[in-house]
């Protein structure tokens, strides 16, 4: 990977603040819920800080640690650097995750068995994230929850946890916000059409995720 300017990072960390703002207006993270981060070499990753809310960041406030999660600059950083840790080490050229406690993804993934893939709704959502499966709880910040979500991204760009979440990552951080957001779209039809409404077919599905880039 490229050296880190300062450039770089002063980039990075803008998006960091630019991305938990919006994330934070479309209502997809609230209060102090929600977490992200962006790789910037091998060993050095930004995220947000603990105990801020997303919507309320500054540049100064984020965090910097390395692959083991030791802090080496800012705030302390998010409980769940174990859970991006585990993100980063098994997708080399994913450089963002973007995890949010959105209202119809947590419903979903709390009403269905682990294990299962949530029906797809929408192209979009084939298309740039895959099939979504549906992981068993785990508590936060724990090394667990993070082989969860290390076997759930395996093939798709997001994954959804029980009582918790959804994990979503890209090789940008609007990559990885769309693929939360296109998650949280797809639960919200589900919830909305509970019973009448008609995923897409298998041979539909099948044709669409070839798109996807992992
Ligand atoms: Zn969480």
């Amino acid at each position: 990977m490229e050296k880190i300017t300062y450039e770089k990072e002063y980039l990075a960390r803008r998006e960091l603040v630019l991305w938990g703002k919006e994330l934070y207006t479309q209502g997809l993270v609230k209060g102090s819920g929600g977490n992200l981060s962006i790789r910037l070499d091998d060993n050095t990753v930004l995220f947000t800080p603990t105990g801020f809310f997303l919507g309320h960041m500054t540049e100064e406030c984020i965090s910097k640690c390395d692959m083991e999660g030791k802090v080496l600059d800012g705030e302390q950083p998010t409980k769940e650097v174990p859970l991006h840790l585990a993100v980063y080490r098994t997708r080399p050229n994913i450089r963002a995750v973007c995890h949010t406690h959105s209202i119809y993804a947590v419903t979903y993934a709390s009403s269905v068995e682990p294990g299962t893939i949530m029906p797809v709704c929408t192209p979009s959502l084939a298309a740039k994230v895959g099939l979504v499966e549906i992981k068993g709880y785990a508590h936060p910040g724990s090394i667990e929850l993070g082989q969860l979500v290390e076997e759930g991204l395996a093939r798709a760009n997001a994954v959804l946890l029980a009582n918790h979440g959804v994990v979503a990552v890209g090789k940008h951080m609007e990559a990885a916000v769309s693929a939360a957001n296109e998650v949280e779209n797809n639960a919200m039809l589900l919830a909305l059409g509970t019973s009448f409404i008609h995923p897409l077919c298998k041979e539909d599905v099948e044709h669409l995720i070839k798109k996807v880039s992992l």
